[in-house]
């Protein structure tokens, strides 16, 4: 077991394997932000993980702030969920027929979101959000759908749009091969406009299916939607009829319990999403997803309703074994009060850090989700994000790699923090920004 912290190997096994990647996928990976474009250098290759670490092909250990983008909650191979995903395989990797275990998580998932009273599991959270806007349009019989910009719902082809050139015009695709007849229904608001809203719903409110919306954004770094902003959200989809959804395939079972809706819920009275999305800690890192709301809008799902949407592979019998081990650790008793003590800790430290060193420092976090910035003051939506000084980040970033803390490798996304990490690891890493930030 190598637990070499610093040193470049001899042989650099990271950047020899990036080579061979690149020969065989797309820029030697399989989603875009792991080939570090935004900020240089040579992706990190993982050869194993435990705990809160993972350690690269160069055999260097590196605190782990990214968990596979959210999923691993527990840290890396934590012992429950190794237990039950190991019995689940031993029993059979996938029947596409359905299973006891998918009712059991689906009624663990109800009895988590109070908002959902029925669940229909999927694999991914593209696949989820995707699913959700065809359940919203086909239960409201309209198309028009708004979202934010900085939000990210995957990358289904209505979901690929930035903001047009007004409100009156929808939005323009980000993507080539996303046809603009696909996204004339997808109108892009700024987040926490209220104005825009107001604006958007008067225009269009009786023609919408659905607002799409992370309620606490992860996607532009870490960005909270305003308590007014998103009771002005609820009041308007209700009066319009149009359905809100809560796109939370990543504050799900991370930033609460409950999701953010449990937040949003304890500050505005009688609050709920019409439809949730779910994925990421739903699979504790099998790829498992979910999407669900009030049994009206459910049941016009196939079988039973007009919308189809199906998978060979949802409701995975390994995936679900792996989800509802996860979700049965994070319900236990004083789970979320430690994990949110501990990222509270993280960005407190890296706050102090950067004060100590006089460098622009803003952070929030919320349960094991946290974001920084090198703002003076938190940023309120997406424009206010990208003012970020993308070089400082960068060296940041490098900086922090160098002395092994792992973090996003760009400046517009989230971070999380894991039970499995120790406030020993906190120390470190705060030494280590500490570091980085005084050599300016
Ligand atoms: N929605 C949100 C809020 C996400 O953060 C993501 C992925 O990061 C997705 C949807 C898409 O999920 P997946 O990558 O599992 O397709």
């Amino acid at each position: 077991q190598n637990t070499e912290k610093s040193g470049a190997a001899a042989v650099d096994r990271n950047q020899q394997l990036f080579d061979r990647a690149r020969q065989v996928i797309p820029g030697g990976v399989n989603s875009p932000v792991r080939a570090f474009r935004a900020v240089g250098g040579t992706p990190r290759f993982v050869q194993r993980a435990q705990g809160a670490y993972f350690w690269d092909a160069n055999g260097k250990r590196h605190i782990d702030y990214i968990g596979s983008w959210g999923p691993m909650i527990l840290g890396h191979g934590h012992p429950a969920v190794v237990e039950a995903v190991q019995k689940a395989v031993l029993e059979g990797f996938s029947f596409g027929a359905p299973t006891e275990r998918e009712i059991e998580l689906a009624e663990e998932i109800l009895r988590l979101v109070p908002s959902m009273q029925m669940v229909r599991l999927v694999s991914s959270g593209t696949e989820a959000a995707m699913s959700a806007i065809r359940l919203a349009r086909g239960a409201t019989g309209r198309s028009k759908l708004i979202k934010f910009e900085g939000c990210y719902h995957g990358h289904a082809d209505a979901l690929l749009v930035k903001a047009g050139s007004g409100l009156a015009t929808f939005g323009n695709p980000t993507s080539a091969g996303v046809p603009p007849e696909v996204v004339q229904h997808t109108l892009v608001l700024e987040y926490n406009n209220i104005q825009q809203l107001e604006e958007a719903f008067a225009l269009h409110g009786d023609e919408l299916a659905c607002l799409m919306i992370e309620p606490i954004a992860g996607n532009m770094n870490f960005v909270r939607a305003s308590v007014p902003f998103m009771q002005r959200c609820r009041e308007l989809c209700t009066r319009h009829g149009a359905l809100l959804v809560f796109d939370e395939v990543m504050s799900g079972f991370r930033v609460a319990l409950g999701g953010a809706q449990s937040i949003y819920a304890r500050a505005i009275p009688g609050f709920a999403p019409d439809i949730s999305v779910l994925g990421k800690v739903i699979g504790g890192g099998m790829p498992l997803a979910a999407f669900g709301g009030p049994r009206s809008i459910m049941e016009q799902l196939a079988p039973l309703g007009p919308v189809y949407q199906a998978g060979t592979l949802s409701g995975n019998p390994v995936a679900t074994a792996c989800g509802l081990a996860t979700l049965r650790e994070i319900g236990k008793p004083g789970f979320f009060d430690a994990l949110a003590a501990r990222t509270r800790s993280l960005v407190d430290g890296l706050a102090g850090a950067a004060r100590e060193a006089g460098v622009a420092f803003s952070a929030d976090s919320e349960g094991g989700m946290f974001g920084f910035f090198l703002l003076d003051a938190l940023p309120q939506n997406y424009g206010q994000v990208m003012k970020t000084d993308g070089p400082r980040f960068n060296k940041l970033f490098h900086g922090l790699l160098d002395r092994g803390v792992y973090i996003a490798p760009a400046l517009y996304e989230a971070g999380f923090v894991s039970s499995a990490h120790s406030a020993q690891d906190i120390a470190d890493t705060v030494a280590a920004a500490s570091e980085v930030f005084r050599a300016g």
